[in-house]
């Protein structure tokens, strides 16, 4: 069986997250600036592809070497095994990117790799004009880090964050892949209610629920890596059908959301019918203020605003502070609220059990954890 370099990509701060999930997809892995790394085959690549919830993009790895001239960089690109994955037609546009590096020059770079490949593929293939490139798209980047050069090709194509599922947003939608990790980052369990008080499109409720009834988060669409013929069709039908095995339709779920802006609730329902999940998820016009619940041991999960627009501060931070006067006395629920104003503790008047520093998008942001009281011991025999 042929072992593939994989790389699942992460954004900063959720490294761990990506690498669990892969450990519990059965793979191996070890994790180096934003890129988590694992061997598998060619189902391994379609399985990561489907399942990976935080990752950002899976990548093939087909070489890595040290490059501190063009005449290096061509000839080390040149000596990899390019034929193996790309055939005559292939269409293979070159990225890059030069950190620390004395190859700085990115677009020299990307040209560098594209004739080194060119060249290899031409001798391969015993072609003497030009490649036509209108085959199957196999996106190379280069990625120059202190001189270390990294070749990869995208298996993704649109980023794994685009699940197919959200048809509207609002103005400040969260990425799939952070929602999905923010879910991930609870204590929550299918069986316990779950709440996000700012829903705005729905994306962290349509994460929980497909987290709750373990539905693979790639399953409405496609990937690029599908078009290539090392990947047989066969796989991507057993990767398919595995996940729809394992997926648990039946697992009653007690999710909600809820937004002030009617309009955000009506998207929100829309894109939860699109991701499959029809009525699933309660959704409903509400002010945080106005929260209340009568269930117990729940989990909330919050992306307010941050009041980072000029003039929002001074009422976003007022909301904060009643916020506070509803959730905390909550003592039984778990609580996390992800925001970038630094003054949140003592705006909602409790300290968090424990922070995380997250990016949303370029936001720098702090994940704020008040983790509720645990359920009494119920008799066990
Ligand atoms: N995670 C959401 C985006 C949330 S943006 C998504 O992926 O789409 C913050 C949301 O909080 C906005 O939709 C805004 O309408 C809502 N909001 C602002 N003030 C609120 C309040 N006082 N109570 C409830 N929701 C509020």
């Amino acid at each position: 069986m042929t072992k593939y370099d994989i790389i699942a990509t992460s954004a900063m701060g959720l490294e761990a997250v990506v690498a669990k999930e892969v450990r519990e997809l059965g793979y191996d892995c070890t994790v180096e600036n934003g890129r988590i790394s694992f061997k598998g085959d060619a189902l391994a690549i379609a399985r990561a592809n489907l399942w990976l919830r935080s990752a950002d993009r899976i990548r093939i790895k087909v070489g890595e070497f040290k490059a501190f001239s063009f005449d290096e960089l061509f000839e080390k690109t040149k000596a990899l095994p390019w034929e193996e994955y790309l055939p005559e037609n292939a269409e293979f546009p070159v990225q890059g990117k030069s950190v620390k590096s004395k190859l700085f020059s990115v677009s020299d770079s990307q040209a560098i790799v594209k004739k080194a490949i060119v060249d290899k593929l031409k001798t391969h293939y015993k072609k003497t004009g030009w490649l036509e490139e209108n085959g199957p798209l196999y996106k190379i980047e280069v990625s120059l880090h202190k001189d270390v050069a990294l070749l990869t090709i995208d298996a993704s194509g649109s980023g794994l964050h685009k699940r197919g599922y959200r048809t509207g947003q609002g103005e400040a939608p969260i990425k799939e892949t952070l929602a999905a990790a923010l879910v991930m980052l609870t204590n929550w369990h299918p069986d316990k209610p779950f709440v996000d008080p700012f829903c705005g499109s729905g994306t962290i409720p349509i994460e929980a629920a497909l987290i709750g009834q373990n539905i693979a988060p790639g399953f409405n669409r496609e990937f690029v890596s599908e078009a290539w013929h090392w990947i047989p069709e066969k796989i991507w039908d057993e990767a398919r059908i595995e996940a729809e095995d394992l997926a648990k339709y039946d697992q009653p779920l007690d999710i909600s959301g809820s937004d002030i802006d009617h309009r955000m609730v009506k998207i929100a329902e829309e894109n939860a019918f699109e991701a499959g999940l029809g009525d699933l998820i309660q959704f409903k016009q509400m002010r945080i203020q106005d929260f209340t619940t009568s269930k117990e041991y729940g989990v909330l999960v919050g992306n307010p605003p941050y009041g980072e627009r000029l003039g929002d501060k001074a009422a976003v931070q007022k909301m904060y502070e009643e916020m506070g006067k509803v959730l905390v006395p909550l003592d039984t629920w778990s609580i996390y609220i992800l925001t970038s104003d630094e003054e949140f503790e003592k705006l909602y008047g409790k300290e968090a059990t424990k922070k995380r520093k997250l990016f949303n998008g370029f936001i720098k942001t702090d994940y704020y954890q008040y983790w509720g009281k645990r359920p009494p011991r119920t008799d066990r025999v």
